[in-house]
């Protein structure tokens, strides 16, 4: 696609998705908007490019290969807030320690320690969520609500990290909003003893009204801005 087609359909995915999550707000009578982090996985960096020059200023990414190509060299990377999205071996936590701002998907004590072993000297604290199971179930990340407490802890121990908030993925059976409603009661459980631990980052393109309702103050945003690539996986 000509770069000036794919710029105009950015731009008006962009507003109406803009126009979704302000519409959810004044629904619920929310003092503050959340943020969007528009997920340019599995699309190029001449989209996140264009995506910086809408005014797009928070952008995730789920794979740690993806990540280094796409932004180790990128022109307007400084401009960026860059979030860690995605499921994180340990063995690739030094790329994405490097890379990231944020990571949202910590889930397990040996990932946390390996992020801030490999967080460079020199740079601020790598913000990170703790991602809650909200199913319990394996497979899509993150830790049971059984374990989050112990977990939360010890990554506000750890000099190299900053405890923001808690990250989730609704169940696919369950009703988001049910599931937001445990998230957002868990995340007030995190904020007594982590008074910083502000954030809730909830809700994708299908659901991200009902994160809205929950107190989401980040929203992770793909495929109602980018489009599918559902032939690439
Ligand atoms: C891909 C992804 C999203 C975005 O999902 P869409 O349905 O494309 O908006 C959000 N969160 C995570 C963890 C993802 O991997």
């Amino acid at each position: 696609m000509p770069e000036d087609a794919r710029r105009t359909e950015l731009a008006s995915a962009l507003v109406a998705v803009r126009a979704r999550i302000e519409a959810a707000v004044a629904a619920c009578g929310r003092p503050d908007t959340p943020t969007l982090v528009v997920v340019t996985k599995r699309f190029p960096a001449s989209d996140v490019e264009q995506l910086e020059r809408l005014g797009v200023r928070d952008v995730g990414e789920n794979k740690a290969q993806e990540l280094a190509e796409k932004f180790a060299d990128l022109p307007c990377r400084r401009e960026l807030t860059v979030h860690f999205i995605g499921q994180l071996q340990t063995n690739k936590a030094a790329l994405v320690a490097g890379l990231a701002d944020v990571v949202h998907s910590v889930d397990r004590s040996k990932l946390a320690r390996a992020l801030d072993r490999h967080r460079p000297e020199g740079q601020a604290p790598l913000d990170v969520l703790v991602q809650v199971s909200l199913d319990g179930a394996p497979g899509r990340g993150g830790v049971p609500l059984a374990g989050l407490a112990a977990l939360a802890d010890e990554v506000a121990g750890l000099a190299h990290l900053r405890l923001r908030g808690l990250m989730a993925v609704a169940p696919l059976d369950e009703e988001p909003d049910r599931a937001f409603a445990r998230l957002r009661e868990a995340a007030d459980g995190i904020r007594r003893d982590h008074p910083g631990a502000t954030w809730i980052s909830a809700g994708m393109s299908g659901d991200l009204e009902a994160a809205v309702r929950h107190g989401a103050t980040h929203l992770r945003v793909g495929t109602a801005i980018l489009g599918s690539r559902s032939s690439l996986g």
